[in-house]
C-alpha cells in the first residue's frame, strides 16, 4: 500500500457548526488525520507527504472559476474571521459583490466555515488525490490511498457545504478520465453530491453511491435511486439508499449490486470515497458496520482489480479511525 498525505492540514481548524440555531463543536477536527497516520505507523506500507504540483487547470475542469477566485480571495481574510453564509440566493439574476451576501452564494449550509487559512488546507488535500491518480496512471502503483483533509465529496462545482471545499474525489477521477474511463465509488455514510454532480452529464465517468437515505441524512438534496444521470450521462449515476441501523450483511448486499455494475462498465480506474462515518460508532452515523466489515468491504472492492486510488472523506469517531481506516486498507492488501 502507499499513501500519500497532506501535511500542512493543522491550520484548518474549523471550532463551530451550527444547527437549529445551535452551535456545536466541529466534527472535522486536525486530530483526525493525526490519528490516522499515526495507525499508518503501525505498517511496512510507504507513506509519504504530498509533492506534486498539478499542471493549470486542474481544479477548473471541475469547479466554477468564480467559486475558485472566492476560496482563493479568502486568504486575505483577516486573522481570526470565520466566515459562515447567514443569507442564500433566491433569484438567480441578482448578482452580487457583496461579501456577506457571496459567503451564501458560494456555500450551501452552516456546517463548512472558511478562514484565511481554508483555502492552503483544502488545496492540499486535492493535490494528495491528484498525485495519487497520476501514481496509479503511471502504473507505479495499483492502488494508493490520498489521505487529506478537508474531505471534498460534498463539494459543488461552485460550493463548498458538508466540510468540503474541492472534491478531491473529482480530483483525481477527473485526470484519470483523459486516461481512460473512470468509475468512483462513493462508500462514506453520507450521498457524495458533489461527485455525483460533477459527471452528471458524462458517460465516460460512471458514479456510484452507497448512502443514508437523503430523507434522513445531509445532504437532503440529492442521493435518491432515480438519480441516474442526465443527457449523455443518462444511466451512468447509481445511487443506493440504505436505512437507520443497517447491517454489514445487509450493506455488503448491496455492495455486491455496486460492484456488479462497476464491473459491468468496464472501466480502466477506479476512485473510491472512503468514509469510516458508516462504523457503528460513528457519532453522526447511524449505520452499524463493524469494524472487521472495512477489511472485507475492502477485499470485496479491490476483487475488481482496478488501478485503484482511495481517497479519504468522513469518519468522526476520532478514536477509532485510525483502527478503521487501516483495516479498510488491509482489504486491498490481502
Ligand atoms: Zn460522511
Amino acid at each position: 500500500m502507499h499513501v500519500i498525505f497532506a501535511n500542512h492540514h493543522q491550520q484548518h481548524q474549523p471550532r463551530l457548526e451550527f444547527a437549529s440555531g445551535q452551535a456545536t463543536d466541529h466534527q472535522e477536527v486536525p486530530a483526525r488525520l493525526d490519528r490516522i497516520l499515526t495507525a499508518l505507523a503501525t505498517t511496512d506500507w510507504t507513506v509519504n507527504p504530498v509533492t506534486a504540483q498539478p499542471p493549470a487547470q486542474w481544479l477548473g475542469q471541475i469547479h466554477e472559476a468564480d467559486y475558485l477566485r472566492y476560496l482563493a480571495d479568502s486568504q486575505s481574510l483577516p486573522d481570526g474571521e470565520v466566515v459562515y453564509p447567514s443569507v442564500w440566493p433566491f433569484q438567480a439574476n441578482q448578482l452580487t459583490t457583496n461579501r456577506f451576501a457571496l459567503a451564501g452564494q458560494f456555500c450551501f449550509d452552516m456546517f463548512t466555515p472558511i478562514d484565511r487559512n481554508t483555502y492552503s488546507a483544502a488545496i492540499d488535500s486535492a493535490r494528495c488525490a491528484w498525485e495519487a491518480a497520476e501514481l496509479v496512471r503511471q502504473g507505479q502503483q495499483q492502488v494508493v490511498y490520498s489521505l487529506g483533509r478537508p474531505p471534498g465529496h460534498h463539494a459543488e462545482p461552485g460550493k463548498a457545504g458538508g466540510y468540503c471545499y474541492l472534491n478531491n474525489c473529482a480530483v483525481a477521477a477527473q485526470h484519470l478520465s483523459q486516461f481512460g474511463r473512470v468509475a468512483t465509488l462513493d462508500v462514506d455514510f453520507h450521498h457524495g453530491n458533489g461527485t455525483q454532480h460533477i459527471f452528471y452529464t458524462r458517460p465516460d465517468v460512471l458514479t456510484v453511491s452507497i448512502h443514508a437515505d437523503p430523507n434522513w441524512k445531509f445532504p437532503y438534496f440529492s442521493g435518491a435511486e432515480t438519480e441516474v444521470g442526465a443527457g449523455r450521462g443518462t444511466g451512468f449515476n447509481l445511487n443506493f439508499c440504505l436505512g437507520e441501523g443497517t447491517t454489514d450483511q445487509q450493506y455488503d448486499q448491496v455492495l455486491t449490486s455496486a460492484l456488479d455494475r462497476i464491473a459491468e462498465f468496464r472501466p480502466d480506474y477506479l476512485v473510491v470515497s472512503f468514509g469510516a462515518d458508516t462504523h457503528v460508532s460513528d457519532p453522526i452515523g447511524g449505520f452499524q458496520l463493524s469494524t472487521e466489515y472495512f477489511t472485507h468491504m475492502a477485499h470485496q472492492i479491490a476483487s475488481l482489480e482496478l488501478p485503484s486510488v482511495i481517497v479519504q472523506e468522513g469518519g468522526y469517531n476520532t478514536d477509532k479511525l485510525g483502527t478503521n481506516v487501516v483495516a479498510f486498507l488491509h482489504g486491498f492488501n490481502t
